[in-house]
């Protein structure tokens, strides 16, 4: 028999808040409970100001649901209660500015960060991960303050790409301190539950923890944070792409998800909600056989510059299949890092150039306050 929703509210109305009288069911602390084929997903609101001390309280949460029967696994997070329970009004398709997330009319999520440029991709496995990581470290190989958002919740793959493991700080009790690894300042929930817990979340406990990862983690100053966001164009991503001030989108792809249109699906996306599309960038786009140099154009290769041609989009560049990105990327050295003067490290650096010019055009022309200019 598989475990029911009231099994595990009434095992988790057995737990007191430490600091209140009541339990934390009855203070509907309890939300977003998700609860599929044994595997238990939940967080704890509780005030920000609570949430250093009450980690305890988390694990006993979890402990308590993990006893009852036919529970496989259980995740509970921790998400800091808002003050204002009112949600920010989604910007509306042509409201714009977009040039300039922290901008004038631009939401002031992170006070300190020029601009946030999302990489997204229409399906999972097209390498965007890889592609955010390289395209992070290139940009800080050029002299500018780099942070990386891992926004994948589903999937987080940062960790492991940039190399870092631990868990991030709280000096002060509110907001954590970012990882860092490359000179590229870096946080994801995988930092914050282990890699091979099942992430199941439902929308609102995405959008959550993703506006904590923003709002309550100590950036700093930074000229551009690279978001990786979760693959597909559903509903998660859609609400994302709205509520996150974006400066603009990079969409990866490779020669067959260009084919199948996938792309093109992001791209839509993008434009519903008002966000630049700051390119294509076609991945996997031909292989290069390390033996004998020899240069395959497996998947037919092209298909995203004409498609981006096709879209009024421009084409960032193209990046080869190669086992050296697939292992430096896996094995947490990017090879923008780990090879930095190899011809991929160059493909790398040269797409980041074409995506800050666009960034830094689109901030100027927020900052002139004048007719809003659409980098595209
Ligand atoms: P996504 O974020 O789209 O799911 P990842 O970045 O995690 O994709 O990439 C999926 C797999 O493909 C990883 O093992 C990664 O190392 C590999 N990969 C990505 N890009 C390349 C490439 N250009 N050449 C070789 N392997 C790649």
């Amino acid at each position: 028999m598989s475990v029911t929703e009231s099994q595990i509210l009434a095992a988790l109305g057995k737990i007191p808040d430490p600091d209140k009288r009541q339990d934390i069911v009855s203070l509907g602390m309890i939300q977003g409970l998700v609860v599929k084929d044994g595997h238990i997903g939940f967080s704890i609101e509780v005030e920000a100001a609570r949430g250093a001390h009450l980690e305890p309280l988390r694990k006993a949460a979890e402990k308590a649901v993990e006893a009852l029967p036919g529970v496989l696994s259980v995740t509970a997070v921790l998400t800091a209660q808002k003050k204002d329970t009112a949600k920010a009004p989604p910007r509306a398709p042509g409201a714009g500015p977009a040039g300039g997330p922290n901008s004038p009319g631009g939401k002031q999520l992170v006070p300190g960060v020029k601009a946030i440029v999302a990489v997204a991709s229409g399906k999972g496995g097209v390498g965007k991960s890889t592609t955010a990581t390289n395209l992070a470290l290139a940009l800080a190989a050029k002299g500018l303050k780099v942070g990386m958002l891992d926004a994948d919740i589903y999937g987080p793959s940062q960790p492991r790409m940039m190399g870092i493991a631990g868990r991030p700080h709280s000096p002060d009790g509110k907001t954590l301190t970012p990882m860092a690894n490359y000179g590229v300042k870096c946080m994801s929930m995988g930092f914050l539950v282990p890699e091979d817990t099942p992430m199941i979340w439902r929308g609102p406990m995405v959008m959550g923890a993703l506006e904590q990862m923003l709002r309550d983690v100590a950036w700093g100053e930074l000229d551009v944070m690279i978001v990786d966001m979760p693959p597909g164009t559903g509903d998660a991503q859609l609400t994302m792409a709205q509520r996150v001030p974006l400066a603009g989108a990079v969409i990866v792809s490779t020669p067959q998800d260009i084919a199948l249109l996938d792309a093109r699906k992001g791209l839509n996306m993008f434009r519903k909600v008002d966000v630049p599309v700051l390119g294509i960038v076609e991945n996997m786009s031909y292989h290069i056989c390390s033996n004998c140099g020899h240069r395959e154009e497996i998947f037919g290769h092209g298909g995203a510059r004409k498609e981006a041609e096709k879209l009024g989009t421009p084409f960032l560049g193209e990046i080869p299949l190669h086992i050296a990105i697939r292992e430096t990327s896996d094995g947490g050295t990017p090879i923008v890092v780990s090879q930095p003067d190899g011809e991929h490290a160059k493909a790398y650096r040269a797409i980041a150039e074409k995506v800050w010019a666009k960034v830094e055009a689109g901030l100027k022309s927020a900052r002139a306050e004048g007719p809003r200019i659409v980098i595209q």
